[in-house]
């Protein structure tokens, strides 16, 4: 964090214009636009203030996991062979949140490169009602920003990789004919009981899905466990193995559910990480944090 004002930066472009950002671009640096807000695509009509304030929020969350993707190191420019593009954006609007756009309905997700989120999703209104619909112990925007980045990184990462068998024996074959299992599972949802392979109900859909679930938890956990040890409440977090900062997590995690439940807000972390799932993650750590450099 520095002043503004500091001559080795300026303020991003989309700060001076908006209000939307707060990171820098380097004062020797031919860019207008901060390294997060240069990835986004698309962004919805910014003539309102409505769709200026949901950007806002969306930009913040997705601030937070640049964060993380940067502090892991992982890729995210297109790589030298053309076999990857790069990582980008789009927030975009449909009917059900303005009737005047052309869009009947945009579906958050994810494909070759580009992560879309419907900007309802930046409502807290229309956020509950959906989280409540679908049965969902947590939904917020950061939240599918982590989710959706883990099926780019799955791509990157593991796809075509040596962690393809590992991938294979605890998640399930990625190649399961996907548009079918997501449409036998919105037409027959699992009923709401724990299931202690899963970390949510929806990564019971589809092997990717439970990938992209379990990476969006691994992220929350280091995201928060950091901001637990830069605040003091935790000495350090314990990179040695998986079970070492799980242990650490599981502990800070009932403390965070303690403290939400003082304030009379829901549980931070409704999640209970068995062993299989702490072997998910402990596959997507050894991915992520113990990879060759690229
Ligand atoms: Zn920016
Ligand atoms: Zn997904």
């Amino acid at each position: 964090m520095v002043e503004l004002g500091d001559s080795r930066f300026r303020a991003c472009a989309n700060y001076l214009e908006h209000g939307t950002c707060n990171w820098l671009v380097a004062a020797n640096e031919d860019q207008a636009l901060c390294r997060s807000c240069r990835l986004t695509r698309t962004t919805p009509n910014l003539s309102t203030s409505e769709n200026v304030r949901r950007w806002a929020v969306l930009e913040s969350a997705k601030r937070r996991l640049l964060y993380s993707i940067l502090d892991f190191d992982l890729p995210l420019d297109d790589d030298t062979e053309g076999s990857h593009p790069p990582l980008a954006f789009e927030f975009l609007e449909d009917k059900g949140s303005n009737p005047l756009v052309a869009e009947e309905y945009v579906r958050t997700g994810y494909a070759t490169g580009v992560i879309t989120i419907n900007v309802s999703e930046a409502n807290p209104a229309q956020r509950e009602q959906a989280r409540s619909l679908m049965n969902e112990d947590y939904r917020t925007p950061l939240g599918h920003l982590r989710h959706e980045s883990g099926h780019y990184y799955f791509d990157r990462l593991v796809r075509h990789s040596h962690h393809q068998a590992d991938f294979k024996a605890l998640f399930g074959d990625p190649d399961l004919d996907y548009e079918a299992a997501l449409e036998r599972y919105y037409a027959n949802p699992p009923p709401p009981a724990p299931d202690l392979g899963f970390i949510s109900q929806y990564a019971r859909s589809h092997p990717l899905e439970d990938w992209a679930e379990c990476w969006a938890h691994f992220l929350h956990i280091h995201d928060t466990m950091e901001s637990a040890c830069d605040s003091g409440i935790l000495e350090q977090k314990s990179l040695e193995s998986t079970a070492a900062w799980a242990e650490q997590w599981q502990r800070l995690s009932v403390i965070l559910n303690e403290l939400n439940r003082c304030m009379g807000h829901r549980d931070a972390y409704p999640f209970v990480l068995s062993p299989l799932i702490l072997s998910k993650l402990d596959f997507i750590d050894q991915v992520v944090c113990r990879r060759s450099p690229s």
